[in-house]
């Protein structure tokens, strides 16, 4: 289970995509969730692909994004 928490990189808050795309990308056991932009640095991508992604997931039906604003 994924809790808001603190990026492990940089210390900022971790966005709520963030933890639904590692979610998505890394599945539910993942051990450390990134900030968006470690997150795309980890992924050689930019936060823009990220929220693209993420947007797509939604758009989709994935519950994890239902209702993240985006
Ligand atoms: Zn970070």
């Amino acid at each position: 289970m994924l809790f808001a928490m603190t990026c492990p990189v940089c210390r900022k808050p971790v966005e709520p995509v963030a933890v639904a795309l590692t979610s998505k990308i890394v599945g539910p056991n993942a051990t450390e969730v990134l900030c968006l932009a470690c997150l795309a640095a980890k992924f050689k991508t930019t936060e823009e692909r990220l929220l693209d992604a993420a947007r797509r997931y939604r758009d989709g039906g994935c519950v994890r994004f239902k209702g993240l604003p985006l």
